[in-house]
């Protein structure tokens, strides 16, 4: 079941405002942002450290850069 990422609206990555968009930005798009968030490197820190946390630089797939970051 896909259901959409709550931080959507907010989300730079989702809204395009990040540096170097990824060419593969639509394909993780639909695989995280309007599918399972819960595997996604910038909600899943957001989640535990709060938005204003998220690195600007940090993509969905960056799931170790994010266990670090959370201290995981
Ligand atoms: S990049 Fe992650 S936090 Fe942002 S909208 Fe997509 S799933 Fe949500």
């Amino acid at each position: 079941m896909s259901v959409d990422c709550p931080n959507l609206k907010t989300c730079i990555f989702f809204q395009d405002k990040m540096k170097n968009m990824p060419a593969t930005a639509n394909l993780m798009k639909n695989r995280y942002c309007l599918g399972d968030n819960s595997q996604c490197a910038r909600f899943i820190v957001s989640k535990a450290l709060g938005k204003e946390n998220v690195p600007s630089d940090l993509f969905p797939n960056q799931y170790e850069r994010a266990m670090k970051l959370i201290g995981k």
